[in-house]
């Protein structure tokens, strides 16, 4: 696993890595999904049977994989472990963080108009263009120009900043280039007759109706006490 980000879990203390446990994010807490499961059986008052709180758990879980801040959460954090790792440092001082937090709303120095770069589109970027950076660095270390880790960061940032509007149109280009690819390819299976072949193809998107029904349970009632 490239990043690690961690949590501690409302229940057992222990961590919850965000992108390896199954987790639930409930009320500004995460929790491990079996601790969660286990929270809902063990209450006092309103218990849940085991289907039951399996049934619950899942569709919180469905809802924790969907939840914007822990989509943005996980997203900042793979950039600044990308980002420590890549300059070497230990602990990112504060005015960084706020740096990116202004990049991020769109606020940055009143030149950005509201329009924030998501950190996933920033860590994308700086991925792509390390090379280059890396280039620049040395020609800038030929010509006596050697920066510090922070000051390199911020003149980094200020060239991958300088690229967006031409990274979301060669973004833009790819998904239709992909939309492209996916009609050709729908085109040629329309082809081929599956049922002749013998293809179970019917059966791929059979766990489509897992999520949301949670027939008759009242999650807010069930959750209050937690
Ligand atoms: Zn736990």
């Amino acid at each position: 696993m490239r990043f690690i980000t961690t949590r501690i879990c409302g229940k057992c203390k222990n961590k919850v890595i965000l992108e390896q446990n199954d987790f639930i994010y409930y009320k500004n807490k995460y929790y491990h999904f079996d601790c969660f499961k286990n929270k809902l059986i063990e209450k006092k008052r309103n218990s849940l049977s085991i289907d039951s709180a399996m049934q619950l758990a899942n569709q919180l879980k469905y809802d924790s994989d969907n939840n914007v801040f822990v989509i943005d959460t996980i997203d900042k954090s793979h950039l600044y472990q990308y980002l420590q790792k890549t300059y070497g440092i230990v602990y990112m001082p504060k005015f960084i963080y706020q740096k990116f937090s202004d990049i991020f709303n769109g606020t940055y120095k009143n030149i950005m108009n509201g329009q924030g770069i998501p950190p996933c589109d920033l860590l994308d970027m700086w991925e792509r263009k390390q090379n280059f950076l890396d280039k620049t660095k040395v020609w800038n270390e030929s010509k006596g120009k050697v920066m510090e880790s922070l000051q390199l960061i911020q003149y980094d940032l200020a060239i991958i900043m300088s690229k967006y509007d031409s990274y979301l149109k060669w973004k833009e280009a790819q998904k239709i280039k992909t939309i492209d690819r996916e009609r050709i390819k729908n085109e040629m299976n329309d082809k081929i007759d599956y049922g002749k072949l013998g293809n179970s193809s019917n059966n791929i998107n059979n766990n489509d109706d897992n999520n949301g029904n949670n027939n008759g349970i009242n999650i807010s009632d069930i959750l209050d006490e937690i």
